[in-house]
């Protein structure tokens, strides 16, 4: 009869983020159905270890979105005329978007509008509609 404690370490962005271990008592007496309950006993517990570091490294992102050190690009929307991926769009119509609702980022706005909101003579047509903006934006660290 004998004792073996086995210690499975799982590591994830460079530190061990989860430790299991286990005791395994064999009888010497069955030693051949004793390794097969082994084998069992590692697999099942390194599918626990990795269940749980998925977990908590899910954990992390959700966390660090919230309190703004996300994936700055998290939530972005493409400018449908410059394809940048970015936190605000305008809703507008212009020449070009024929009488389409168009979103577009903050600098393709000024050439359709002309940097009014309601549009100016050269422009007439340019219909402004709303904003869009990120809700999951990154903040910035406040000063
Ligand atoms: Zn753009």
């Amino acid at each position: 009869m004998y004792v073996s404690r086995l210690h499975l370490v799982l590591y994830c962005g460079g530190g061990p983020v989860y430790v299991a271990s286990a005791s395994l008592v064999s009888d010497d007496n069955h030693a051949g159905s004793a390794d097969g309950d082994t084998s069992h006993l590692v697999a099942d517990a390194l599918r626990k270890a990795e269940r749980k570091a998925a977990k908590k490294a899910r954990k992390a992102t959700r966390r660090a979105e919230r309190e703004g050190r996300g994936d700055p690009t998290a939530g972005q929307k493409p400018c449908d005329l410059c394809g940048k991926s970015v936190d605000l769009l305008v809703r507008c119509q212009y020449r070009g978007s024929r009488g389409e609702w168009r979103m577009v980022c903050g600098r393709c706005w000024n050439g359709t509008s002309g940097g009014v909101v309601d549009g100016d003579a050269d422009h007439p047509e340019y219909r402004y509609g709303g904003l869009w903006k990120n809700r999951r934006r990154a903040q910035k660290q406040a000063c």
